[in-house]
């Protein structure tokens, strides 16, 4: 693994040092795991800014409103990690733009991409996921939720849950069976809509939060033109791993982490009891420690990772790795803060704002919220599954119903 940086990697980090000076205290607040609402003035503009300076949509083609620069894996971290040292909002990480767009320029159709990509990285356009649905979260080729093919359009019929952000996107990305005679994994589709169309209806599910973040979505003879049907007819379950392989590395974010890491620091050094600062204290001081050491590994395998793709390689189940620890990680790490500011976050109240502008408050916010990204993009115990039985080559576990 070679760790030095090239002279235009340096001259990346000295530009980002120059903006933050300049445009930092333009950022939107940060953090918390709150409302998720609706991007407003303040971070759309923040969300301009960052793409005209190639620090946001950076390798989005021009002709799709990106930024246009060349690919590069480094470049992306070198900004990630500058941002979270520096606390500043990275622009808008929903799932349209952090799924959805490069699902689109790997292999949505040209119209698709001209119509979709700038809106959505502007955060114009709000996605939300429609997969999950009762009956199907873990094995989710065995969806019903279905459409059948009429006048040039699908028409949708059935039901999906736990649609995070469903009560305000504009559009969703939604996978659902419409070849019925086809084996499981060859008859589903993946298909965009708006959340306009007549027949959708949206019931928001509070969360232990206080916020409603997810929700349930039916779906009653809703019409949608074919040409919205990404790939082809049947091909939705090549298109959704697509798009999951970039939820997975969305979700256990080591930079992130180390950020975190260093809030907790901060925290054990502020809070005291009998006048000793926890950090001072061994059992705590120990339970930091481990903590950290964690985040640091993760911190050096993301490297790795990266070493790999500059050179071109298939992470393969590097990423698995990354969701399964850094989800898991950065909920123990919430986990100690939550120890640490004892009854100071009892008095928990959710407000409706992105971020929660209470420390303590925020902290707890995220301890709730985070434990559903251990969850969510595939949970622990299939991650571990995967990992198992394709890395390790251990038995596979019987499979239910595959044809
Ligand atoms: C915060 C959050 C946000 C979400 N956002 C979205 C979204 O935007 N869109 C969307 O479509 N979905 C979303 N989901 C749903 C998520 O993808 C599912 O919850 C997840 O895939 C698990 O499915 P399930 O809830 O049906 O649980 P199940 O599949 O019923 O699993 C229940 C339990 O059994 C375990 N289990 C299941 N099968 C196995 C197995 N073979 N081996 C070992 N253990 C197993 C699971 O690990 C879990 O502990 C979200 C979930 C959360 C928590």
């Amino acid at each position: 693994m070679d760790l030095t940086l090239s002279d235009r990697h340096r001259a990346l980090q000295a530009g980002l040092r120059d903006f933050i000076a300049r445009h930092g205290h333009r950022s939107p607040p940060v953090g918390g795991g709150g409302g998720r609402v609706r991007p407003d003035r303040r971070v759309l503009d923040w969300q301009a800014l960052l793409i005209e300076h190639g620090l946001a949509a950076r390798a989005v083609p021009r002709q799709y409103g990106g930024y246009g620069a060349d690919p590069d894996v480094l470049d992306a971290a070198i900004i990630t990690e500058a941002f979270n040292r520096a606390g500043l909002s990275p622009g808008i990480q929903g799932q349209g733009i952090r799924m959805l767009v490069p699902t689109l320029l790997e292999v949505g159709t040209e119209a698709q991409r001209r119509r979709w990509i700038g809106p959505t990285i502007r955060g114009e356009t709000i996605w939300c996921q429609g997969y999950s649905e009762p009956e199907s979260g873990s094995d989710l080729a065995s969806l019903r939720t279905h459409a059948r093919v009429e006048d040039g359009h699908f028409v949708i019929n059935g039901q999906k849950i736990w649609t995070s952000s469903a009560h305000y996107a504009d559009m969703m990305f939604l996978l659902c069976r419409t070849e019925p005679e086809a084996p499981k994994h060859e008859g589903i589709s993946y298909i965009l809509l708006s959340m306009d169309t007549p027949g959708i209806e949206v019931r928001p599910l509070p969360t232990m939060t206080g916020h409603a973040t997810f929700n349930e979505v039916f779906f009653t003879e809703a019409r949608v033109p074919v040409e919205n049907v990404v790939l082809g007819r049947g091909k939705g379950w090549q298109v959704a791993n697509v798009t999951l392989k970039h939820e997975r590395m969305l979700l256990g974010d080591a930079s992130k982490l180390m950020h975190r890491v260093h809030r907790l620091r901060a925290l054990l050094e502020r809070v005291e009891v009998d006048g000793v600062a926890l950090i001072r204290r061994p059992q705590w001081r120990e339970r930091f420690l481990r903590l950290q050491g964690e985040a640091l590994a993760m911190k050096y395998h993301q490297m790795r990772l990266l070493g790999e793709a500059a050179k071109g390689e298939e992470p393969g189940l590097g990423v698995l790795i990354v969701k399964y620890v850094g989800t898991v990680l950065a909920w123990k790490l919430t986990a100690l803060a939550v120890d640490a500011l004892g009854d100071a976050g009892l008095p928990y109240e959710p407000h409706d704002d992105v971020g929660e502008d209470d420390e303590a408050t925020g902290w707890y916010a995220d301890h709730m919220y985070d434990l559903g990204l251990i969850i969510g993009g595939g949970s622990s115990n299939i991650q571990k599954n995967i990992i198992a039985e394709r890395g390790l080559g251990m038995p596979r576990e019987p499979r239910v119903g595959t044809s």
